[in-house]
């Protein structure tokens, strides 16, 4: 349920309204907007007395949030949440962030290779794992922390900010320590303990639709994360399980503009798992853009033959350099643009 303040209802008003919120037992959370400030009541049984709110000073309205999912719904909040990183990008805005680097931190050449090469041609934020997922658990599992440390040291050299996977709960405090978004992969999307984890660590989150999760469910898995007080969340379409096997997804970029109605959240578009094939990566990026994502994050590799994951899906160096300049157009025709390249950092 949500409070709607009218547009000049003073902070006294507002407070005289949580107050009220608390007396009966509830908790409220003031969202503030562009227009006017909203009380969110969390923990609602059923049994809040809106007639009670609605006589209170400054109250416009009470209206229920008819969603399963509450905080993260444009019902709970109208204007886009903007999620700030570090180094000044930001997801959700009129810009697209164009995230990119390979699937796995393999090396420390590797890593500083690609880390420079991705800040030149205009992506704003190095993706890379350090705990891999893998489907055998025999494949290459990722450099651990020695993965995080190169993280932080290409971020270092090149001003990107960085996006890596955190696996487990236990291990997401170390993951938030280096990252400057913590992702959170398909296989976990559903992992309530991490999610909950994820909510409290304070860090950007990125969460990734589950292979075979429906939209409400992965709206309610970031309804986990806000609920513990994170609302820095970036949802990412990734691709689903199908019966086709051309690909190794279905990218679904219906989930965009279905996404962007219901909830206030950024959305991304993961071209690369969402295909697996190379070939594959740059019409869908050029797609996801064209559907209204707020980012892509894509996979490239100095030496896609030789790397130690993805390889087959990873993009040449070349290959993203020709995506940039498509989405750039793509995304001016709808109004947007691309986040400008970071500026130059001395080299010491
Ligand atoms: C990844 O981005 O490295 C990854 C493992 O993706 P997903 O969780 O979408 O499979
Ligand atoms: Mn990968």
């Amino acid at each position: 349920m949500l409070v709607v303040m009218k547009h000049n209802a003073t902070d006294q008003d507002i407070k005289r309204v949580v107050d009220v919120v608390g007396d009966m037992g509830y908790e409220a959370r003031p969202i503030p907007g562009g227009q006017r400030t909203a009380v969110g009541i969390l923990g609602n049984d059923g049994r809040v007395d809106s007639a009670r709110l609605e006589g209170m000073e400054g109250v416009l309205e009470v209206i229920p949030v008819t969603h399963p999912y509450k905080q993260v719904s444009r019902e709970w909040r109208e204007e886009n949440t903007v999620v700030a990183l570090a180094n000044g990008t930001k997801v959700g805005g009129s810009d697209v962030v164009v995230m990119a680097g390979p699937c796995a931190v393999e090396n420390e050449s590797q890593i500083m290779d690609i880390a420079h090469q991705m800040r030149d041609l205009g992506a704003t934020v190095l993706r890379g794992g350090a705990f891999k997922p893998r489907t055998s658990p025999y494949s290459f599992q990722g450099l651990g922390l020695r993965g995080l440390e190169l993280l932080a040291k290409a971020r270092e050299a090149s001003g990107l900010a960085i996006v890596t996977e955190a696996l487990d709960p236990e291990g997401a405090e170390a993951v938030a320590d280096f990252a400057d978004v913590v992702q959170i992969g398909a296989r976990n999307m559903q992992n309530y303990a991490l999610l909950r984890r994820a909510g409290r660590l304070g860090k950007p989150v990125l969460l990734k639709r589950g292979m075979s999760a429906t939209i409400d469910e992965l709206l309610l898995a970031a309804e986990y994360i806000l609920a513990e007080g994170n609302e820095k969340v970036i949802l990412c379409e990734r691709g689903v399980r199908s019966f086709d096997t051309h690909t190794r997804n279905l990218l679904d970029l219906t989930a965009i503009p279905v996404v962007k109605a219901l909830s206030h959240l950024p959305i991304i578009a993961d071209p690369s798992h969402g295909t697996g094939l190379r070939a594959k990566v740059t019409p869908m990026a050029r797609a996801a853009v064209a559907a209204g994502a707020d980012g892509i994050i894509v996979e490239v590799h100095p030496d896609p033959a030789r790397a130690l994951s993805d390889g087959a899906q990873s993009l040449y160096p070349e290959q993203f350099a020709e995506l940039m300049e498509q989405i750039r157009v793509i995304a001016r025709a709808i109004g947007r643009e691309v986040a400008a390249p970071l500026p130059a950092v001395a080299q010491g």
